[in-house]
């Protein structure tokens, strides 16, 4: 087995930092006195960016958090990180994150668990980008990249009382970013800001950005079409003027409102809506009647793409090879003996699952269906939002010379909403020591409000939301804030930032 995991990198993965790894030694750049040097195009500061270890950077390994990829170095660069390079940022660090990005804590990572920062370090930093959402919070990083495949930018600034963006599903380059389940998996950015983020998206000009080596990134004809159907608003011009609330319309899922709601969550929901609504936006309730078959239709079809995804870490070909004992690779010794001891227990979880529920008894009854309920939930969002979805709904594109109820009709459903507002994690940030004895289903549980927005493809950002603290106890003191999530439709990225940056 590799050495790669010494004690320092344990300390440091803790930390929610990996240190720049160079063969023989290990090196982590001392951060604090460093002098920035200013940008050369600009002259600005450069900005401290750091990637999750599932991300592929020159120089820094790329472990996924597991033993099977321990010491793994990916020769070339993920397409966002050079382009963010472009944009002016170093990186850094690479942080941990829960194995393969599947988790909800951070705790499942085959190194060391990550913890919140101080002085709520006995609590969840969230997952699984828990770690990128530490090194903002702490101020290592000005902006970190985390994946989000159902809510793992989110949760993690949900939790670290941070911004996390995830934009619409094929918008930023996925080339070099190690796959967990692909129909799903997007690259979001974390910040202490919404600015931030939305300069580097919206103002720097990334979401204009096709990457022909991901077959999943939107062409550009697409992309041109999908922004003209939104230049009214103009949201997307570099300046990035302010956008008024006026005259936006902000939709409360009633499904979002389930027993399991901590009430100063609830509290705090709801003081953001009157909130917004003082300034100037309207606030309805809709309905999403799919949310709770949401869940489950996630719960099968992230670990069934996972299962096909991680069937090539077999010790045949890279990564961690377990042949104690023997050297018969023939009868699949060495395949069996490498993946048990270098998967952990979560993933083991999920390649089970995934593998059953694409077997072909169990097809039909899981697969398939929970395929149908994806489409349902997607027509949810279709219905509420007042804008068409471009990739879905051609013909309700340029409805203006139609007829109300051709309007209607292709709208599935009355014309409503601008944009969605929930929360981002039915709680505060857990304790860890709570976390560590829940079952697996519990933890599946807490990602209720983010997978909607995943499974649809949306765009989504969790702000940090006050929300009530009683004065007598004090760590409720401690934990002041939520996670409040704007989702918008498809493509409509801008807004979705615009209204973030307002708001926040
Ligand atoms: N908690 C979810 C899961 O475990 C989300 C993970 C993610 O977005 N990477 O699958």
């Amino acid at each position: 087995m590799s050495t790669y995991v010494r004690h320092s990198h344990i300390r440091a993965v803790q930390r929610g930092i990996i240190p720049r790894w160079r063969p023989g030694t290990l090196h982590h750049r001392s951060l604090h006195q460093e002098v920035r040097p200013g940008h050369p195009d600009t002259g600005a500061g450069v900005d401290h960016g750091s990637v999750k270890d599932n991300i592929a950077v020159k120089g820094f390994p790329t472990t996924c958090a597991s033993k099977i990829l321990a010491g793994n170095e990916i020769p070339f660069e993920a397409t966002i990180v050079t382009q963010l390079r472009g944009q002016g940022f170093d990186v850094v660090s690479k942080t941990g994150m829960d194995e393969f990005g599947m988790g909800t804590h951070s705790t499942t990572s085959a190194f060391e668990n990550i913890c919140n920062v101080p002085p709520l370090e006995k609590y969840s930093a969230g997952g699984s980008s828990g770690g990128s959402a530490v090194a903002v919070r702490s101020g290592l990083a000005d902006l970190a990249l985390g994946t989000d495949t159902g809510g793992s930018v989110r949760m993690p600034a949900a939790y670290t009382e941070t911004v996390g963006f995830k934009p619409s599903y094929g918008m930023l380059s996925r080339w070099g970013v190690v796959p967990y389940a692909n129909s799903l998996d997007t690259v979001g950015l974390l910040a202490q800001t919404v600015g931030k983020i939305r300069t580097a998206v919206i103002g720097r000009g990334l979401y204009k950005e096709h990457d022909y080596r991901d077959p999943t990134s939107i062409p550009i004809s697409v992309r041109e079409r999908c922004t003209a159907q939104r230049e009214g608003y103009d949201c997307f011009t570099p300046s990035l003027a302010t956008l008024t609330l006026q005259g936006l319309t902000f939709g409360v899922p009633l499904e979002y409102n389930i027993e399991e709601l901590d009430p100063r969550i609830r509290q705090g929901w709801s003081d953001a809506c009157e909130e917004i609504q003082s300034l100037g936006a309207r606030v309805v309730p809709v309905s999403l009647p799919m949310t709770k078959n949401a869940l489950s239709a996630y719960y099968v079809i992230a670990p069934a793409e996972a299962s096909s995804n991680l069937a090539k870490y077999d010790g045949i070909r890279y990564g961690h090879r377990d042949n104690e004992g023997t050297s018969d690779t023939v009868d699949g010794i060495l395949y069996a003996r490498t993946r048990s001891t270098g998967f952990g227990n979560e993933v083991k979880r999920r390649i089970l699952q995934g593998t059953y529920t694409l077997s072909s008894e169990a097809m039909d009854n899981y697969f398939i269906q929970a395929q149908k309920v994806r489409r349902l939930v997607r027509r949810d969002f279709d219905r509420i939002f007042k804008l068409a979805n471009p990739l879905h709904d051609e013909q309700a594109f340029d409805l203006s010379d139609m007829d109300d109820s051709v309007k209607l009709e292709n709208k599935l459903g009355p014309t409503q909403v601008d944009f969605i507002l929930a929360p981002t994690a039915p709680t505060p940030p857990p304790l860890l020591e709570d976390v560590l004895n829940q079952t697996p289903l519990d933890s599946y549980m807490n990602d209720v409000f983010t997978v909607p927005a995943s499974l649809a493809g949306l765009p989504a950002i969790s702000i940090p939301m006050d929300i009530p603290v009683n004065r007598n106890s004090e760590e409720e003191q401690l934990l002041n804030f939520g996670g409040l999530q704007v989702i918008g439709q498809y493509w409509d990225d801008a807004r979705v930032l615009a209204v973030a940056d307002r708001f926040a």
